[in-house]
């Protein structure tokens, strides 16, 4: 006798169900699938109870023949694949044939179609897979409903496995987003115990798309995020990426499609997060909604039964894309993208002449100044405003095609002396805009710059600001391997550990390519000779301490470009100009100008935002205006 049998086809199915029906959201996403593969333009779900009592999805797809609708239910059917040549070049989200069956030996299933140009519609029915009633017609217009009652009625096991009510109507919800934000064309409506959840018309323009993210993603998302498109190699990506100061306590708000699929991908993860690398505060999450498309050949979807995982042909190539592009994105992210997009022309430009406006802001500037008393009284002169104005605003799209080298922007400034850029020609500035981030009004506590521009108060954090632009300027020059040295008048000795001169000792060469020449001058002593430029007025006792520490804690593995970023970022904070010291009208102005042309200056080297803006909105919310 033999202990081996054949599983009867319930069983089976049962086993796959395992795979692929974890739970009701589980069962919405295969449902939903289908309808999208059907071309439905239009989709109607109802819930009850988290989707454990019913599941329904009404379509408007192409439907099911009478003659498919028992098969549809069965095992290793499908409509979408006939050999192996198509299973490497999918292009719908189903084709494995079992999700139907699986979900209908869990479950009480009925399914009601109409297919397309016929005018009958048939109806068919199953109670844990067995039995599957006769096909019967039934009224139903152009399309499908698949119904589901009583998940794992006939499974006790599995049901104990499910959380409460509301935990898996959670769930449900968010499989409709990810398949409302995959496909901005079909129109979504979403019903939980007959209450409307989701009612998403179908999207024409990217206003349109934009409010659909509104309702699935919360208001902000959009609002603080830069929408983009890149094309290279016959591969897209697209979308809205959230600014680095967007980011979130968790990674809820992650939406990473690959032709139209929900994946979580360990390649396209580690590319979006070494792209956010430099720019997100310690143990925070980037928010996105992304769009892979690529030729489906080079990609192999048939990995895992839920398909949440991908593999890709060229992996490689595909990471190097994601990253360099999302990279770019948050580099080039400037205040005026990040303000609504709205920066208007300001009224007074149409109406009088720029120096009109000029003195104007500044004698509204002078009240201010006169109240904090930060200023000198020569730093209000209105001629003097002017020039500064007129020399050290660059227009943006001449900042950008100058990135990365900035050098000519006027990064010393804040940390001394005046601006270069405010010698440079004047501009023509008869017809130009007010700046992003706007002139400055006064200094408070001599930590924060106050700048008024188009649309209300900015307030900016000038340590962190200028830590940033030391940061980015140092990382070019270092690419470059030009890092400007500044010899000390007086070599400067320090004490240091066996260690510290030991390391010193293997690598004075490598510190010699980050502006650091030090050299040993005894077992316990240091002895430096030469500072990076920019960072001249530096403590260099504290400067060169904090660079050998980072070096050895790395093992002086000074090839890694992270290591390097580390290095530099630390010694930007050395740079920066610190809280507490008081800057003229003109030192505040280059830096407003500065944090305008340098790449991912929103966030300071450890991802903290650098300025804010507090809309005339907002501000006359505060103090109940026009209530
Ligand atoms: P797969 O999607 O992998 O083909 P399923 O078990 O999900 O397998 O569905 C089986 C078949 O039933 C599909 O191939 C399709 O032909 C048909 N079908 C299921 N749902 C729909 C629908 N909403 N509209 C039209 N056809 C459907
Ligand atoms: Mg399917």
């Amino acid at each position: 006798m033999s202990n081996i049998h054949y599983l009867s086809e319930q069983l089976s199915n049962q086993i796959a169900a395992g795979e692929v029906v974890e739970r009701p959201a589980s069962v919405l996403k295969e449902v939903l699938e289908n309808s999208l593969d059907a071309g439905a333009t239009s989709v109607i779900i109802d819930i009850e109870s988290g989707g454990v009592q019913l599941l329904r999805v009404r379509d408007n797809g192409v439907g099911i023949e009478k003659d498919d609708m028992q098969r549809a239910l069965s095992r290793h059917a499908t409509s979408k694949i006939f050999d192996l040549d198509d299973l490497e070049n999918i292009v719908t989200l189903g084709f494995r044939g079992e999700a139907l069956a699986s979900i209908s030996s869990v479950a009480r299933v009925n399914l009601k179609s109409g297919y397309q140009g016929q005018k009958d519609a048939w109806e068919v029915g199953s109670q844990g897979g067995v039995d599957i009633s006769e096909v019967k017609p039934c009224a139903h217009p152009e399309g499908t409903t698949f119904e589901m009652r009583d998940l794992f009625f006939n499974t006790p096991a599995r049901r104990k496995f499910l959380k409460t009510e509301k935990t898996e109507l959670g769930y449900v919800l968010e499989v409709v987003r990810r398949q409302a934000l995959s496909r901005f064309d079909v129109a979504f409506e979403c019903r939980n115990n007959g209450k409307q959840v989701f009612k998403l018309p179908a999207c024409e323009s990217q206003a349109d798309q934009e409010r659909r993210i509104d309702d699935v993603c919360g208001k902000q998302f959009v609002e603080n995020s830069f929408h983009f498109s890149q094309q290279n190699d016959g591969m897209t990506l697209s979308g809205w990426l959230g600014s680095p100061t967007f980011s979130r306590s968790q990674g809820d708000l992650q939406y990473f499609f690959v032709n139209g699929r929900v994946v979580k991908d360990k390649v396209i993860m580690h590319a979006v997060r070494q792209a956010y690398k430099d720019v997100l505060f310690h143990g925070r999450h980037p928010a996105y909604v992304l769009f892979l498309s690529i030729n489906p050949d080079a990609v192999d979807v048939n990995v895992h039964p839920t398909k949440h995982e991908v593999r890709f042909r060229e992996t490689r190539s595909i990471h190097n894309f994601l990253y360099s592009t999302l990279s770019r994105v948050i580099a080039d992210a400037r205040p005026d993208d990040v303000m609504s997009g709205q920066r208007i022309r300001a009224e007074q430009w149409s109406t009088g002449s720029s120096s009109e406006v000029v003195s104007q802001m500044s004698q509204q500037s002078a009240l201010s100044f006169s109240r904090s008393g930060a200023l000198t009284p020569s730093a209000l002169n209105v001629a003097e405003q002017l020039t500064a104005y007129q020399g050290l605003y660059q227009p943006k799209h001449d900042a950008r095609s100058a990135s990365p080298d900035i050098s000519q922007s006027s990064l010393h400034a804040a940390a001394g002396g005046v601006s270069t850029a405010s010698l440079a020609s004047p501009n023509d500035t008869a017809e130009q805009d007010i700046p992003p981030l706007g002139f400055a009004i006064a200094q408070l506590k001599h930590i924060y710059v106050l700048a008024e521009n188009t649309e209300g108060l900015i307030l900016v954090d000038m340590h962190a600001a200028h830590e940033r632009i030391v940061y980015e300027r140092l990382k070019a020059d270092y690419a470059a391997q030009r890092i400007v040295t500044q010899p000390l008048l007086v070599p400067y000795m320090m004490g240091a550990s066996a260690k510290e001169v030991d390391f010193v000792e293997q690598h004075a060469d490598a510190l010699l390519e980050f502006g650091l020449e030090v050299q040993c001058a005894g077992p316990t002593s240091l002895q430096v000779r030469q500072v990076p430029a920019l960072l001249k007025s530096s403590d260099v006792e504290s400067l060169v301490r904090d660079v050998l520490s980072n070096g050895m804690i790395n093992d002086g593995d000074f090839a890694l470009d992270d290591f390097q970023n580390e290095l530099l970022s630390s010694m930007a904070c050395h740079g920066s100009v610190r809280a507490g010291r008081p800057l003229t009208v003109m030192e505040m102005n280059a830096l407003l100008r500065d944090i305008e042309s340098t790449e991912r200056s929103g966030q300071c080297n450890h991802g903290r935002p650098t300025w804010r803006l507090f809309s005339l909105a907002e501000l006359d919310k505060l103090f109940y205006r026009g209530q």
